[in-house]
């Protein structure tokens, strides 16, 4: 069971909705439908959500406990994953989240319970723990970065996704640039590479993973990965205090960086590098990132 002390850290460590920013998780849990999307809400299980919806932060750590009961029923009524991703994606359609219809089509291709840990629930819009203090992002967060990257997703480009967690976004990635394009994921816990290349595995991406323009490389993400360079999209997965020169070096002139940037503040920046070489970066709104670190920093006391 989960303590108090690992939910409040775990709260800490989301991506915010872009609707609502620098709200804490307790705050959160306060705001009407529309701020914090219930994804579950038709089902069964959704009364027990929003039955819990009102308590405070100690009630709400059940909700963040693999072997709770609430987790054992919503796994019953879940039903078929495949509907249920789609309607995830619906959701976030509904609630203006996702506008792009590509953005749509590929999440729904790659069904988020292969990359979420078992007994979690993987069509919550909710950022989940998945080991060694990272979190897979929340569903908002992962179609917010799809659809700033879209234009620098055509097929036969390069995309590098820094931090790549369980891969789910390197998998939409190598999707969208398909088998003549190049798909990099980078991550520094090797235990997450090897699960990652697992969850590709039983996805949609599975054959670009076997065909080769997928892959997924243990290494430090703030040196890029000049191998594949030069990029049209790069894509950071954690928050950097400042944004890594290797990672503007290995951007293609036209093309865009997604990456939070700060510490306790952090702003979702986009980068664009312009044909003349120029730099330019605006932000896209306030986020929680667990932090673009050493491997050493990150496992301190895990
Ligand atoms: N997009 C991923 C996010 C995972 S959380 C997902 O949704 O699954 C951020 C990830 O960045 C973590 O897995 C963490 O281990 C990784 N990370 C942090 N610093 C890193 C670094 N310097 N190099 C590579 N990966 C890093």
């Amino acid at each position: 069971m989960m303590n108090l002390s690992t939910v409040i850290a775990y709260g800490c460590r989301y991506c915010t909705p872009p609707i609502k920013q620098l709200l804490n998780y307790t705050t959160l849990l306060h705001l009407p439908h529309h701020h914090h999307l219930h994804l579950q809400r038709r089902s069964p299980a959704s009364i027990f959500y929003s039955s819990f919806n009102n308590l405070k932060l100690p009630n709400f750590s059940l909700l963040l406990t693999g072997n709770s009961l609430f987790f054992r029923m919503e796994r019953f009524w879940s039903g078929n994953g495949v509907n249920k991703n789609k309607q995830m994606v619906e959701h976030l359609q509904h609630y203006g989240v996702i506008s792009s219809k590509k953005v749509a089509e590929v999440m729904e291709t790659v069904d988020r319970a292969f990359f979420v840990p078992d007994g979690t629930p993987p069509y919550v819009d909710s950022p989940m723990a998945i080991g060694y203090n990272a979190t897979i992002s929340a569903p908002h967060m992962h179609a917010t970065c799809l659809q700033l990257l879209e234009e620098n997703l055509q097929p036969g480009m390069h995309a590098l996704d820094v931090g790549s967690g369980t891969g789910y976004l390197t998998a939409c990635f190598a999707i969208m640039v398909g088998r003549q394009g190049r798909a990099v994921g980078v991550e520094h816990i090797p235990e997450l590479v090897a699960s990652s290349i697992e969850n590709i595995k039983k996805c949609a991406a599975a054959p670009l993973l076997k065909e080769g323009s997928l892959s997924v490389h243990t290494g430090d993400g703030r040196q890029g990965w000049p191998e594949c360079a030069p990029y049209d999209a790069i894509h950071v997965g954690a928050a950097a205090p400042e944004i890594p020169q290797p990672l503007l070096d290995q951007l293609k002139p036209g093309g865009r960086m997604v990456i939070p940037v700060g510490n306790i503040f952090q702003d979702l920046k986009v980068v664009d590098k312009n044909l003349d070489g120029s730099i330019s970066i605006r932000s896209e709104t306030s986020v929680r990132y667990v932090p673009l670190t050493s491997r050493d920093a990150q496992l301190r006391g895990y």
